[in-house]
């Protein structure tokens, strides 16, 4: 899948993400990324660099460090490099539309001796990652016999890296501004700390505005607030997800 379909798909003009180069990029960093995207549904975007380009799979359930869970990719068309480093807000009206975090990034190794084009020509893929989050070894597996085609299963391997009953939603912060979903969504300024339990019921708001000052000391006599809901304490569930 060449990254047409990808431009195809978008107008530059209208959304912030990177058109595609000309030149296609020349590194060899084997790149990989995972990026949570709060479209009309909430997925993970799976991304391993290949022979220049970002090949992808969207995950809805994301990945997980727990090999007994196996987790739907649909394969879906390639992306630019520079798509790694996207994080922000795709418009309403627009392919994609909602909010995207940069939910891990690294590098990783492919296993096995034939190149990743034959790999996945094959259907089997298995590569070891080294993300902040991520870490160890995993296999895409191609269904065949499955749905339109596009239907790989992501497997964590057994490895030190495996973690039984890991929950991908207790990690939902951004590796690249430790924001929250909420947080990008509302384009807040990115954190001066990286949080590891962004998701977590004991995170609260840490803006310095005063109705999070209030919001803090709330209880009592709560000061009059000029301030939008959204500064109240973080502990929304995600039922505020926009539609895409
Ligand atoms: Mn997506």
């Amino acid at each position: 899948m060449p990254l047409e379909e990808y431009a195809a798909k978008r107008r530059f003009e209208k959304t912030p993400e990177p058109p595609p180069e000309q030149q296609r990029s020349k590194s060899a960093a084997n790149f990989f990324c995972v990026q949570r995207h709060d479209a009309t549904r909430l997925h993970y975007d799976f991304r391993l660099e290949i022979d220049g380009v970002l090949k992808s799979w969207a995950v809805p359930k994301g990945p997980s460090l727990d090999p007994g869970v196996k987790h739907l990719a649909a394969h879906v068309e390639d992306h630019p490099i520079e798509y790694g480093g996207f994080e922000g807000n795709i418009p309403a009206g627009n392919y994609g539309a909602g909010s995207v975090m940069l939910w891990d990034r690294g590098t990783f190794d492919l296993l096995g001796e034939l190149p990743a084009a034959a790999r996945i020509a094959k259907g089997d893929l298995k590569f070891r990652l080294h993300g902040e989050k991520l870490n160890g070894d995993f296999a895409l597996v191609h269904m065949r016999s499955r749905g339109k085609g596009n239907e790989w299963l992501l497997i964590k391997k057994r490895d030190p890296f495996a973690v039984e009953g890991w929950d991908v939603e207790e990690h939902a912060w951004s590796v690249l501004s430790g924001r929250t979903q909420e947080e990008i969504a509302q384009n807040l300024p990115a954190r001066k700390a990286k949080r590891k339990t962004a998701g977590a019921s004991d995170r609260v708001w840490e803006s310095s505005r005063p109705a999070a000052r209030g919001a803090k000391a709330a209880g009592a006599a709560a000061a009059p607030s000029a301030a939008p809901p959204s500064a109240a304490p973080a502990k929304k569930k995600r039922s505020s997800r926009s539609k895409g």
